[in-house]
């Protein structure tokens, strides 16, 4: 098959010393990067949804996208020229401890598209069957958990928060047998595929895994790739350039973590394997949003215990893991030094746009010492008063100081009892909040437009999700495309949309896939 537009570049597998052995049969695989292995094909590979966006930067014509193949090379029964299929190898560390080889045990990458802007794309399908990293499990993603990575994945981009992207859904035809909460009851589902699309793949646990192997030639040219590929940009020399990479990785997931907490998401695995050296949110499972503000919320299940990956601990938790990663590149440098400079930038870059977020979440021009205090002052009066992260910060941009009215703020609340529990402590911070406004120099517009820039009113919320995934399990993906068209416009207020903006409905409290989400997908 000839499509003569696409151009790929497959560097990763090209760079990189690969498997002895070709296809999916399960195995430790040793002094390796990758695995050659074929998608499985699918019995009717049908196109759902694709990212119009993504499509249109990877270079993919409406020919293209509106072709037969279109569907059979996105659903694994095709390739395009230059393709060529592989699965990745990484570790990780899960839940604390390391787990050792792990890899693409679903994922398979097609391939590097060159796009005609000069960008460059690792195509990947999840879902594509089984690779030498599969272990017992089958290769298949369930259209449930595909259709929530696709939409979360695009959800995130329009938010400004550095992601894969997903460039189509397609489905299968065929069903995948899950157990949902582990809890005996398999059932058959949809199955599908989806096609995500990053400059690298790469994770923390892809440099994990030969270190904890004491093989530090892989580990190296792992590194190397990395930074020739991904950072073009470094241009120190010897260690001052494993020094600065190190930094910046640090860097850039201290921004993505502070975007998390800025948007109200919650990771939910947040293992080393899940964990992206180009800082990117990755590995979309049982991830969820904030509704009511409780830090201590997590939507994994299978976390539900110990709660590590909760939404307040996930600055502490993407430190942890790049101590982890600091370890794994020790062998690389003569002293420690430099990974510790780097695990400090972490803390100073984390420490610099948490200010910076509270200003513009708050409104206010700049943040002062103070203003720490006035945050987390307000953050306790959402968690106590049981209220809507999304739309208290919302509600908030219509305070008006000269005229003060919690009213503004009706919208946000879940409970009468709980609104009037927290009455007395809301009316005083908003006294002080209101003073702190009157003496900051933005007007009253411009603090308006900044805070409508930082907080989102519209984000995928997870009984939105699951609305739209229980119709698309009836067949009607009219509410994946609609979900994926308001996300487009994440920030600004869409006149007849009031329903994606709505706080959780009674219904959703306690709901399978809108407030409990397990592993299995
Ligand atoms: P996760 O925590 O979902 O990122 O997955 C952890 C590991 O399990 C990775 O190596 C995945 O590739 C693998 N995995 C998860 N689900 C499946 C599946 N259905 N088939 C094969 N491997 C899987
Ligand atoms: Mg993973």
């Amino acid at each position: 098959m000839s499509t003569e537009p696409l151009r790929f570049d497959n560097r990763f597998i090209r760079d990189l010393p690969g498997d002895d052995e070709t296809g999916p049969r399960v195995r430790e695989v040793r002094g390796a990067a990758w695995s050659a292995v074929m998608p499985t094909p699918v019995a009717a590979p049908t196109l759902l949804a694709y990212s119009p966006e993504l499509a249109v930067q990877l270079g993919l014509d409406q020919d293209l996208l509106e072709s037969a193949d279109f569907p059979r090379v996105f659903g694994g029964n095709a390739l395009y020229e230059g393709m060529q299929p592989w699965a990745a190898n990484y570790g990780g560390h899960q839940f604390g401890h390391w787990a050792g080889q792990l890899g693409d045990g679903r994922a398979i990458s097609l391939g590097e598209l060159l796009a005609p802007d000069g960008t460059r794309w690792e195509l990947q399908l999840k879902g594509a069957g089984r690779t030498p990293y599969s272990r017992g499990a089958d290769g298949r993603a369930v259209l449930r958990s595909s259709i929530r990575e696709f939409l979360c994945s695009e959800a995130m981009h329009h938010l400004g928060v550095p992601t894969t992207r997903a460039l189509s859904l397609v489905a299968t035809g065929e069903s995948v047998v899950r157990d949902m909460f582990y809890d005996g009851h398999p059932e058959a589902e949809p199955g599908a595929v989806v096609c995500r699309a990053a400059p690298s793949f790469l994770r923390f646990g892809s440099f994990e895994l030969p270190a904890s192997r004491g093989d530090v030639v892989l580990l190296r040219q792992l590194v190397d790739l990395c930074i020739a590929r991904d950072f073009p940009e470094l241009a120190q020399a010897g260690n001052e350039r494993y020094a600065e990479w190190f930094a910046q990785v640090c860097e850039r997931t201290a921004v993505l973590v502070a975007h998390w907490m800025r948007v109200g998401f919650v990771h939910g695995v947040m293992n080393t394997d899940n964990l992206s050296i180009l800082g990117l949110t990755i590995d979309y499972g049982p991830y969820g949003w904030v509704d009511d503000y409780d830090p201590d919320w997590t939507p994994n299940t299978t976390d539900a215990q110990g709660r590590r990956y909760r939404f307040g601990t996930q600055p502490q938790v993407a430190y942890w893991n790049l101590t982890r990663l600091a370890q794994a590149l020790s062998p690389l440098f003569d002293d420690a030094a430099p990974l510790h400079a780097g695990l400090a930038r972490f803390q100073a870059v984390h420490a610099q746009r948490e200010r910076e977020d509270i200003a513009a979440k708050l409104g206010l021009a700049q943040c002062r010492d103070e203003d720490v205090e006035l945050m987390a002052a307000w953050l306790q009066i959402l968690h106590d008063g049981e209220m809507d992260m999304t739309l208290a910060f919302r509600g908030l941009m219509q305070f008006v100081p000269q005229a003060p009215d919690v009213a503004v703020l009706d919208e946000a609340f879940y409970s009468e009892a709980r609104r009037n529990a927290v009455l007395p402590a809301l009316h005083a911070w908003l006294q002080q909040y209101a003073a702190r406004l009157r003496d900051d120099p933005l007007d009253g517009a411009e603090r308006r437009q900044r805070m409508a820039a930082a907080n989102p009113l519209y984000v995928l919320r997870n009984w939105l999700a699951q609305e739209a995934i229980e119709q698309a399990e009836r067949g009607d993906l009219s509410g994946v495309r609609t979900l994926l068209e308001v996300l487009r416009r994440p920030y600004d207020m869409q006149p007849g949309r009031g329903h994606y903006a709505g706080k959780r409905p009674e219904w959703a409290r306690d709901k399978a896939g809108c407030s409990m989400l397990s592993c299995s997908s």
